[in-house]
């Protein structure tokens, strides 16, 4: 087997089920470190379908036209994502390879990080309120009155941090999200020559 990632690479594999069947040790050592949810360890996504850990609609949709294109144009995609702990944010570039029989291949790497004042909102052992606000799955952006405000600036604009109790955060995409990944897939459609 070819190993040529860095260290800090979680790489995964799905069948053309979409199950998951390979995750490397990284992954493990991300979900301990990032919000320690046992529910992420490998023993219990292993064989599961991906998109039964995409809870809302318009992230699975998009997340489905990438591997349906990828697979389709037997081309690689990379898409830059923030996957954000309360006190960490990680820029990752995640690119999605075809391989035989319709398997894909994900590579996550880490391409920087900076740590930040805690931010509660994104600390998932915290009790919520009953209240909901919109979350962008990609870049952690933060929907108030259809306006997109990137994470910090949202949670100071809701004055989160006055309030006894924190919303639940649904998630969604962000025009601009939505903009870069339609981007990238019209990219695998054209560099098709044959
Ligand atoms: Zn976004």
């Amino acid at each position: 087997m070819e190993n040529n990632n860095t260290p800090s690479s979680i790489v995964y594999r799905l069948n053309q089920n979409d199950e998951i069947i390979y995750v490397n040790d990284n992954w493990d050592k991300f979900a301990e470190e990032n919000d320690g949810m046992p529910e992420n360890l490998s023993k219990n996504v292993l064989n599961k379908k991906i998109l039964s850990f995409i809870a809302d609609f318009e992230t699975k949709h998009l997340y489905k036209a990438i591997l349906d294109n990828v697979r389709l144009y037997k081309r690689s995609a990379t898409i830059g994502i923030m996957c954000d702990s309360p006190n960490i944010v990680r820029f990752i570039d995640i690119t999605i390879k075809p391989l035989e029989n319709d398997h894909v291949e994900f590579h996550c790497l880490l391409k920087k990080q900076h740590e930040r004042t805690k931010v509660l909102l994104l600390d998932k052992h915290i009790p919520r309120s009953d209240d909901f606000i919109k979350m962008c799955s990609y870049c952690k952006a933060i929907n108030i009155d259809n306006e997109w405000f990137e994470t910090e600036k949202g949670v100071s604009k809701l004055s989160l941090f006055y309030k006894s109790r924190l919303p639940q955060i649904s998630h969604g995409i962000c025009p601009s999200c939505y903009k870069n990944v339609m981007e990238e897939i019209e990219r695998l459609k054209q560099a098709t020559t044959g």
